[in-house]
């Protein structure tokens, strides 16, 4: 018989939708040709990413024209900021000490050329403190103010309108991490009032390797990927066909199907967190807060998140541990530790992340392995 396997870690990515991988099989043998080329060929090609850049704009509000399609949501957040900065004289840039690592290393990169890099603090909520970014915009010029929607860890969704709105106030333009925010909670790049909104496939359901960076037109970008006039001339190089078309594809599907998708997801996180009540010595992180409804993390005191993500994977459950891109390296996640929680416990983080098709009796499984390992002593202390 096959093991029983359970994939409860639709943060770090997803599998990809059938109707997307047809969609992409199909493209692999037809649309082959180059979209730049003049005859039918590179024709079709054209027609098949300006579809899918019409459905990656339809999903997050923006218009066809604003989508950069680029490698992924960590070269959308580069090209965000490494862009926006790349013509300016240096002055400062400011990033949520929660946002993901591609946004703070993307900033603290830009220190070596001159600028000035600060996070901004969250509360023990994981919310970001709008006295601390409101003196910190007045303290100086501000270039950027780079802050995710929604967290990759905790869920935390941030009021991005409001920090826009701060940002602007303060001549900054804003940039918004949507990647963890897209198909599970409405994205819109024009109520949200940012200049910059970063997205990717594969946590959408669509393929891996593929993502976009939308741009107001008064945006003034350095391109990181000097060549030919491909992306408006933002990112030179032969466009991926059939991963611009999964990805197309996936955001149809994600906007037709979010309303339902998030319903399925929050009852089931409203599961997943009525059975973790029933643990000894639980604590759900940023329990107070909107959370994007299909993430929950949470530590089990004096257990060690890691352990315990290795026996949840021998008995057939994928979680995490904190991010997929954190985990491995022993650190506590840079998450909890900025949202000011003790070390201890951020080492004992397991994040559970639903998608769409989750059930119910996976759940209750997933409740119940927790629940004997918890009672297990040999997994208490480790460190
Ligand atoms: N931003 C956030 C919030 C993420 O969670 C991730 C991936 O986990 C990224 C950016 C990077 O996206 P990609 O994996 O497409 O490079």
């Amino acid at each position: 018989m096959t093991k029983r396997r359970v994939y409860l870690d639709h943060s770090a990515t997803t599998p990809v939708d059938p109707r997307v991988a047809s969609a992409m099989a199909r493209a692999v043998v037809e649309t082959f040709g180059n979209a730049s080329s003049v005859h039918g060929f590179g024709q079709q090609a054209r027609a098949a990413i300006d579809r899918a850049r019409r459905e990656v704009a339809a999903l997050i509000g923006a218009k066809q024209n604003e989508i950069v399609f680029t490698s992924g949501g960590t070269e959308a957040n580069n090209l965000a900021l490494k862009g926006v900065t790349g013509y300016h004289p240096p002055s400062r840039v400011l990033y949520g000490v929660t946002d993901h690592p591609c946004v703070m290393e993307a900033s603290e990169a830009l220190k070596a050329v001159g600028w000035g890099v600060e996070p901004i603090a969250v509360d023990r909520d994981g919310i970001v403190r709008f006295e601390a970014l409101a003196a910190q915009l007045e303290r100086g010029p501000v270039r950027l103010v780079s802050v995710m929607r929604a967290n990759n860890e905790t869920g935390v969704i941030q009021d991005v309108k409001r920090i826009a709105t701060m940002a602007h106030a303060a001549d900054a333009l804003m940039h918004v991490d949507a990647v963890q925010a897209a198909g599970k909670i409405p994205v819109d790049f024009v109520a949200w009032d940012c200049d910059l909104l970063s997205i990717s496939s594969h946590k959408i359901n669509g393929p891996k390797g593929i993502g976009a960076l939308a741009v107001k037109s008064h945006v003034e970008l350095a391109p990181q990927l000097h060549g030919g006039p491909q992306e408006r001339g933002m990112r030179g190089g032969t466009e991926n066909v059939p991963a611009i078309v999964g990805f197309g594809t996936a955001a149809e599907i994600a906007m037709h199907e979010l309303a339902q998708r998030a319903a399925h997801m929050r009852a089931l996180r409203d599961r997943v967190e009525a059975g973790l009540r029933g643990l000894p010595g639980i604590e759900v992180f940023a329990q107070k807060s909107e959370r994007v409804p299909n993430t929950v993390q949470f530590a089990l005191h004096g257990y060690d998140g890691e352990a315990l993500l290795m026996q949840l994977d021998r008995k057939g459950f994928a979680v995490s541990s904190g991010s997929a891109c954190a985990s491995g390296k022993g650190e506590p996640s840079h998450v909890l530790i900025g949202m000011g929680i003790d070390r201890d416990t951020a080492k004992g983080a397991i994040r559970v992340s639903l998608g769409k098709d989750n059930t119910e009796p996976e759940v209750d499984q997933f409740l119940a392995a927790l629940g004997s390992l918890a009672q297990q002593p040999a997994m208490a202390g480790a460190e």
